[in-house]
């Protein structure tokens, strides 16, 4: 595999580092006023060994769309993750990290023509579909492309539902669409499915697993010979306080019961924020204070990044931002505050109340799990720029980079971000050593 290159560099930064640390350092050592985002390397590294012990028969196609940071995709690509794309432009990204179009799934199953042609002329030959026009169109331009049918089936609870634009029924509408996709001649070889995003009904996925197997044995029934993948799509908890355990355990067994291993299907997932939510803190400068008008006690802070920005997924996500200080106030009093995007859009908040200590312009405020859903959808409205992003990783991490990515040294920085250098330096690092056999 060739990889074209970090457009990011990685920092280097000793074990006992936290990502409170190097934030710290920056905001003390380096001129800053914009917004800034930590990715932890790590953190996703982490992500990776975890999906593998946890859901060890599924392979993961990262969904791009959720963030799509090039160094994201460079180290999941390095650690053997496929990729979900919606696009042209997701898949020409992932391509030109040297990927081979066979580990692209192109998972949108309403596709305009021009995407299609070009996922053609790049021989990604796996796609999703979910009505008839598709399969006309699919049929017209890339008639040996192989066909995954979308089923819906929707969890009870999500954060972000897919279903209402996306699915057939399995019931009324996937009979008539095998049928047509059979009379065309065309490849259909699977059945996927995205319960919704942020699921917060587990057992939905055992009731879409069920409804899959029965498309398999319409399938059979229809003649189609080569049905070999069941795709599971996303919903998994990506969030620090958030376990994959619940979830795993009812896939792992509905597996068991409809797909038992040496059935000779493949499985895939799709997973976005659950590698990417917890890789990256955002943090943010306060540069105005006031008092409500309506209540003097209320303190309304103005923060250089808002929902025009990383804050977007408040409103496109529905996530809940959770603010942190990134100092300690220990003698001051807690009030009741609000924090407020840069924007003169009244729309533009970020907390609508929260208890804070007595902060003061030029303060810092922090974010965890901000790495879903923020920066490919971020714009820079009224002239606010969009975050910084510095990457960190410790040594073991970083060297187990640089050996799965054969790139330049220059690509990587041996110089941390800031005062960290000292135990950067060190050499008696006592951070775990890697083993392959982790991964
Ligand atoms: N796959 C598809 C087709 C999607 O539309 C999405 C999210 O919208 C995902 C995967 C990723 O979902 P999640 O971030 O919940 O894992």
């Amino acid at each position: 595999m060739r990889i074209c290159g970090l457009e990011e560099q990685i920092h280097v930064i000793d074990n006992k580092v936290t990502v409170e640390e190097i934030i710290k350092d920056i905001v003390r050592t380096k001129e800053i006023s914009d917004p800034f985002y930590i990715f932890d390397v790590g953190d996703l590294v982490d992500k990776i060994r975890i999906w593998q012990q946890k859901l060890p028969r599924i392979k993961p196609f990262y969904a791009v769309k959720c963030n799509d940071n090039s160094l994201v995709l460079e180290t999941l690509a390095a650690f053997g993750t496929n990729f979900d794309c919606a696009s042209k432009a997701e898949i020409k990204k992932v391509l030109d990290l040297g990927v081979n179009p066979s580990r692209i799934i192109f998972a949108n199953p309403a596709k305009m023509t021009s995407h299609i042609k070009y996922a053609m002329s790049q021989c990604v030959d796996l796609t999703t579909f979910d009505n008839e026009l598709e399969l006309y169109k699919i049929k017209s331009i890339h008639p040996s492309c192989n066909l995954v049918i979308r089923i819906r089936c929707d969890a009870t609870e999500t954060q972000c539902p897919l279903g209402i634009k996306y699915g057939c029924d399995p019931l009324t509408e996937a009979p008539a669409l095998m049928s047509l996709a059979r009379d065309l001649g065309l490849s259909v070889v699977g059945v996927s499915f995205h319960v919704g995003s942020g699921c917060n009904e587990p057992a939905a996925f055992r009731r879409a697993i069920a409804a899959s197997a029965a498309i398999f044995r319409l399938a059979q029934q229809l003649g189609f010979m080569n049905m070999y993948l069941l795709n599971i799509g996303g919903g998994f908890p990506g969030n620090k306080n958030t376990s994959l355990d619940k979830i795993a355990d009812i896939v792992n067994d509905a597996l068991n019961e409809w797909f038992p291993p040496n059935n000779g299907v493949t499985i895939i997932a799709e997973p976005g924020r659950f590698f990417v939510a917890s890789a990256f803190t955002l943090s943010t400068k306060i540069h105005s204070i006031k008092k409500r008008s309506n209540d003097q006690n209320h303190i309304m802070y103005f923060i250089n990044d808002g929902v025009y920005g990383s804050f977007n997924s408040i409103l496109y996500d529905h996530s809940v931002v959770v603010p942190k200080p990134l100092n300690d106030y220990p003698m001051s009093p807690i009030s009741q505050s609000s924090i407020w995007g840069p924007t003169c859009d009244g729309l533009d908040q970020v907390v609508d109340s929260v208890n804070m200590p007595l902060m003061k312009m030029g303060d810092w405020i922090t974010f965890e799990d901000m790495g879903a859903y923020t920066i490919p959808v971020a714009s820079t409205f009224n002239g606010f720029p969009l975050p910084k992003v510095f990457a960190v990783a410790n040594r073991s991490i970083w060297q187990k980079l640089k050996n799965l990515m054969p790139i330049s040294e220059d690509h990587f920085t041996t110089v941390p971000i800031v005062a960290t250098i000292k135990m950067v330096r060190s050499e008696s690092s006592d951070d775990e050593e890697w083993d392959d056999n982790d991964l």
